[in-house]
Formats: structure tokens, C-alpha cells, sequence
């Protein structure tokens, strides 16, 4: 398929975009920031420390040592828990609340739920466990059942822990192990510990006012009621047809999952902060043939080609794999280069150039509303005004639509900065109350919050007792991103002060290589010790600050939300600290650190 660059409508003014992007960001930026939405442990365990699918039952305690418990059963767990099968150790634990391997496509079961990234470069290890995906962006339930094949293909069920909430983890020194204490009263003692809990692990809820007084029913997406709303993934929620629905958040999730209220409640009502972009799905099947005739190694060149699309750049003459809307900002930059004949420009005519093609995406988004919703003034509520990747671009071609029906309202909050109040009867948005029997909260994770918040445990307690919480307080203190001086054999995976993907599973990859070698080196050297120096840790952090790419000018100016910490000027961004060079040569740079061998920067003890 040829992919082609795109164009906006009309002409449009750039003065007149940026004093309106102000406009919009100023009505939402709320002064108490990441502090307007509540802890699921405030008073909402409900909502969280349940599984709908595989209820949490009481078991008998474990007492054991082993040499590594793996944090976390999604993504990232699971590919390190694989990859520490693969280096051969396999005396290994991996703990998670849920029942199954799978995290966020093990919690997220609602209806219409669906990568919104090509499955060919999002899915996990397509090619050592190999499978094809049927469509372009795939389902939920097909991105789980991979994740169950790769927990079979390296035996993990054996070794994994279920049901289980991880309380507090404390380094016992006189043993050189953790000791975990978990909901069942575990006692489990790890060597090493690795913190793969990732980042959509905890729902958080608005701290709208009286969301405690509402009598009717409500739950969050990430436990989606099937019992209460009828129907599975694929729709049929018959229980909502004489239901007046609420919902709260129109982000990714909602994006998804307003299509089947709309097509199932008696009446929905949809209470939107800030519009998403939606770009159109345009899902097609992915043809066998095409995947069957890939060379090995295919994934990783997808994948490569899809991050020059996103965060890289893509050169002269090479081709757009990807071809949606998260790689159309680059992929019209270099169609424009094209034409001007591929000029040198200084870091300010590139940036030029960039705004003013960011402009016209946005521009050719908004568009779209004009062209599928039939009122007018709806339509105009429904436009995004914030530049591209202000927000998680979203894809649905049934969202809008949905907008024209009689029986979806959007109610515009975003004067108020949010829903005012939720009642005993319903919620209360621009002084009207609508009377609802159900509200439906898409209202994200714990993302940028506090990390005591989103790891959702109670106490980290390193060498010498020194709290995580504490050695963090002012932002990450790495070594290579995933260690930290006074916390010995721990690892930690994600968006640490690493190189970053568009991809998740690519950076989790890389991640759990470099962490398999370490605990692999350790075990085959008989020590029992490995921490971080100061020195190093310093040193990783003064590297990362020096060749840091900063995108805070940008940041400043979006709308506010989890990309930018809910529009503060303290910049905690979702991406954690990122690695200026970028994702690829911070995996060369981890690889020649292995490849020397000496494990410089650890303080190693037998
Ligand atoms: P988000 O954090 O993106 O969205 C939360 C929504 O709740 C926003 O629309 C927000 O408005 C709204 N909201 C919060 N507080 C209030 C309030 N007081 N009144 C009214 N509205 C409010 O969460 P999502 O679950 O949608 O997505 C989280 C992330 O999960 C995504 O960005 C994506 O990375 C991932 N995801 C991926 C999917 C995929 O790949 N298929 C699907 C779904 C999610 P505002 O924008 O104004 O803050």
C-alpha cells in the first residue's frame, strides 16, 4: 500500500490557532493539578482489589525463597519473567492481583476494546511465539491470548502468583533477600526483585464532589460490569436498554467504549473535559501471505520504522510501514523536505516547519467532525484545539457517528473544568442535573501521580531503611534507568530515565535483556549483593540531564492532562525522563555495557 502524505481542508491561521490553543488550555488547567483525582484506597476498593472475571480468593500463605519475583504480570513482567526463563533461571515467582498473565489486556475487558497501534509492532514476540494478527489493530482479547502463549511457551503458570497484592517489600540486609508481604499473608523471600507493575496498573477516579452519595450503580472501565450492563466485548448490553447512562472521560477508553452506550442505553450521556483527536480506524484484515513471506527479524525492522515515524524521523525516500495517523506529522515533514529538495534547515526552520504541519493535521482532524456530525454546534464542542500529541491520539470510525444519535447528549464541562458535583440521583454539569441509574468512570490510571501512588504499595524499604518514596522524591535517581543506589537487587522497568518507544513492548524488551544479564551474572558469580553506586548513579543522571532532549516549551502549551501533568509547570512527564539520542542508542549503549562484561557502575558483593 502506498502511503501518501495528507493535506488540511483550507487555509488556516496559525497566530489565530495558538491564542485559541491558549484559550482552551487556561478554561481546563486546574491549580491542585494530578491532585483532583482520588486514590482508589481512599474509600474505593471496590473499584479496584476486584476481579470481576476471576474473583480473589482466600489461599494459604507461601513462605519460600527464590531467586527472583518479578513485580507484575503484564507486559512487562511477563517479557522479563520470559526472559529470565530464557537466561536459564528459573527459580523465579511472578506476582499480580489479576488471574491471569495479561495486565492492562487482562484488566481492561470492556466492550469495543482495541490496540489502537498496529498489532504488528505492538504485540509481543510475534516471531519467537509466533502468531499472526488477524487485524491491523487487534482486538483485546487476541492481544491476551498472546500474552497466555507466551506464558505457556516459557512455563510460566508453573511459578506464577495470582490473586496476589503485594503490600510492602523491605530489604533484609542479614539475608540479602526481599521480604514480601502480600494480602495473603505471604512471606516470600526473592534475591532479586523485578518491578514490572507498569503504568495503567491503577485506575484513579475525578474527585468530583459527592462521587460518594450516588445510590445508583458505577464502576470503572477497567472493571467493567458485564453482570450489570449485559453482552461481552463485542457488544449485545442488553441490561443498559432501559438505562440512562452516564460517563465520565472521553480519553482513549471512552473513545472505545461510548459507541456501544450509545447503540445499547435507553439514553447516554456523554460529560466531556477535552475532545480527543479521532482519526479514522480504517481496520483491515492483516493478509496471511504478507506476514508469511516477512524475513526473520521482520518485527524489529516494523518496529524500527514505526519509531522513525513517531519520536525519530523519517529520511528522504524511506518508506512510511505504519502509515496511520500517530506517523502522519513525520511522514508529511518529509514529504515536504521532498519537495523543497531536501535543504539543510537550521533546528528554528525545522521547528517551523514542524508547527506548521502539526497545524495542518490538526486542521484535517477537525475536519472530520465538520464532515460526519450533522449539529453544528455539536460538532464544534467535538473539535480538539491543542497540537498533535498534546493528547493520546485516538481511532474510531463509530465515535462520532454516535453524536448524531437521539439518545446521546454531549454535555460540554469544560468552563467548569469538570463534572460540578455527582448526587444520589445523578451528575450535576453547568448547573443542570441529569438523572442517570449508572455512571461509567473512563477515567484513566495513576500515571503521573505520586510513585506511593502508582505502585500501590504501602512501603519500599531499601538498605538501611531508607524509603523509594523518599530516595524519589524530587524525580527518578537511576543507573541506566533501572537501578537505584541504596536498593540492592532491584530492577525497575518502564518509563524510568530510559531511552523511549512509542512501543511499550520494544522498550520492555530491551529492559529485560539487560536485566536477565545482570541477575544471570550474579547468580553464575555467586553474588549475592548488587546495587547501584552512588557514583554511577550520579554519573547516569548528569548524562541524562546533558543530553536531554526538552520538550517543556511544548508541554507548556498543551491542554492539560497526563502528557504534560495535568498542564503544571513542574513537567512530571508520562514518559519519565527520556534519553536525548534516543531509544536505539540507549540499547547500544546498555549492549556495550554488557558486551565489556565488568558490570561497572555495581557495587558487587558475594
Ligand atoms: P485518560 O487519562 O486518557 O482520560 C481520562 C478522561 O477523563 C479524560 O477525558 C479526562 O478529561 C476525563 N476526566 C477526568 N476528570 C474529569 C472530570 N472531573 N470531569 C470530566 N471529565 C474528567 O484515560 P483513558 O483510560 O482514556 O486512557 C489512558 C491511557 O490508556 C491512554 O492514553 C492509552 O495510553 C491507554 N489506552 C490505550 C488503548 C489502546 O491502545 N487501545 C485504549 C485505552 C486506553 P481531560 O482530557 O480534560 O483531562
Amino acid at each position: 500500500m502506498e502511503c501518501k502524505p495528507t493535506q488540511a481542508p483550507g487555509p488556516f491561521d496559525i497566530a489565530e490557532l495558538r491564542e485559541r490553543h491558549r484559550q482552551e488550555r487556561e478554561k481546563r488547567v486546574r491549580p491542585e493539578g494530578d491532585s483532583q483525582y482520588l486514590e482508589v484506597s481512599d474509600g474505593f476498593d471496590d473499584f479496584y482489589e476486584v476481579d470481576p472475571t476471576n474473583p480473589i480468593e482466600q489461599r494459604d500463605p507461601v513462605t519460600e525463597e527464590i531467586d527472583v519475583a518479578v513485580l507484575g504480570a503484564g507486559f512487562a513482567g511477563l517479557i522479563a519473567s520470559a526472559r529470565l526463563k530464557h537466561a536459564g533461571i528459573s527459580n523465579i515467582r511472578t506476582i499480580d492481583m489479576a488471574g491471569d498473565f495479561g495486565g492492562t489486556w487482562y484488566w481492561n475487558r470492556y466492550p469495543g476494546l482495541q490496540c489502537d497501534t498496529d498489532a504488528c509492532s505492538y504485540m509481543p514476540m510475534l516471531e519467537e511465539v509466533p502468531h499472526v494478527p488477524k487485524d491491523r489493530y487487534a482486538f483485546g482479547e487476541e492481544i491476551y491470548e498472546q500474552c497466555q502463549r507466551i506464558a505457556r511457551q516459557y512455563d510460566l503458570y508453573e511459578t506464577a502468583l495470582f490473586g496476589t497484592i503485594v503490600r510492602s517489600l523491605s530489604w533484609d540486609e542479614g539475608i540479602r533477600r526481599w521480604r514480601i508481604e502480600t494480602n495473603h499473608g505471604d512471606d516470600i523471600r526473592a534475591r532479586f526483585i523485578i518491578m514490572g507493575t507498569g503504568p495503567y496498573n491503577r485506575p484513579k477516579l475525578p474527585g468530583i464532589p459527592g462521587i460518594r452519595d450516588f445510590k445508583g450503580h458505577s464502576f470503572h472501565t477497567s472493571r467493567w460490569d458485564y453482570e450489570y450492563t449485559g453482552g461481552d466485548r463485542k457488544g449485545g448490553l442488553t441490561g443498559l436498554a432501559d438505562k440512562r447512562v452516564a460517563i465520565i472521560g472521553t480519553g482513549a477508553t471512552g473513545i472505545q467504549v461510548i459507541p456501544f452506550l450509545g447503540e445499547y442505553a435507553k439514553h447516554t450521556y456523554v460529560f466531556q473535559r477535552t475532545p480527543s483527536t479521532i482519526d479514522i480506524r480504517g481496520d483491515m484484515a492483516v493478509p496471511r501471505e504478507w506476514t508469511n513471506s516477512q524475513a526473520p527479524g521482520w518485527q524489529a525492522e516494523r518496529r524500527k520504522n514505526f519509531y522513525d515515524g513517531t519520536f525519530g524521523v523519517l529520511k528522504p525516500g524511506q518508506a512510511d510501514l505504519i502509515c496511520d495517523n500517530w506517523t502522519e506529522l513525520n511522514r508529511n515533514i518529509a514529504a515536504k523536505l521532498e519537495e523543497m529538495g531536501n535543504p539543510e534547515l537550521s533546528a528554528e526552520q525545522y521547528m517551523e516547519l514542524r508547527e506548521q504541519t502539526d497545524y495542518a493535521v490538526m486542521e484535517r482532524l477537525r475536519g472530520r467532525v465538520d464532515e460526519v456530525i450533522d449539529d453544528p454546534e455539536t460538532a464544534e464542542t467535538l473539535k480538539p484545539y491543542y497540537r498533535f500529541l498534546c493528547k493520546r491520539p485516538t481511532f474510531s470510525d463509530d465515535y462520532l457517528p454516535t453524536f448524531n444519535r437521539p439518545n446521546v447528549t454531549l454535555v460540554d464541562v469544560s468552563a467548569s473544568r469538570g463534572v460540578d458535583r455527582i448526587t444520589e440521583k445523578g451528575v450535576v454539569a453547568n448547573g443542570e442535573e441529569y438523572e442517570v441509574d449508572c455512571i461509567v468512570f473512563a477515567s484513566g490510571f495513576e500515571i503521573t501521580t505520586s510513585f506511593e501512588r502508582r505502585f500501590g504499595i504501602g512501603a519500599i524499604t531499601g538498605a538501611g531503611g531508607r524509603s523509594l518514596y523518599d530516595h524519589w522524591e524530587d524525580g527518578y535517581r537511576t543507573f541506566h534507568g533501572m537501578s537505584s543506589h541504596g536498593f540492592p537487587n532491584m530492577a525497575f522497568m518502564g518509563f524510568t530515565q530510559i531511552g523511549v518507544s512509542v512501543n511499550v513492548s520494544d522498550m520492555y524488551e530491551q529492559q529485560s535483556t539487560h536485566i536477565a544479564y545482570v541477575i544471570r551474572q550474579a547468580l553464575d558469580r555467586g553474588i549475592t549483593r548488587v546495587e547501584a553506586t552512588a557514583e554511577a548513579e550520579q554519573k547516569w543522571i548528569d548524562h541524562m540531564h546533558a543530553t536531554e532532549l526538552s520538550n517543556r516549551d511544548f508541554l507548556l502549551d498543551c491542554t492539560p492532562g497526563y502528557y504534560n501533568n495535568e498542564g503544571g509547570t513542574d513537567l512530571r512527564s508520562h514518559l519519565g525522563e527520556v534519553y536525548g539520542p534516543g531509544f536505539y542508542a540507549f540499547g547500544d549503549l546498555i549492549e556495550q555495557w554488557r558486551e565489556s562484561g565488568d558490570m561497572a557502575g555495581f557495587d558487587l558483593q558475594d
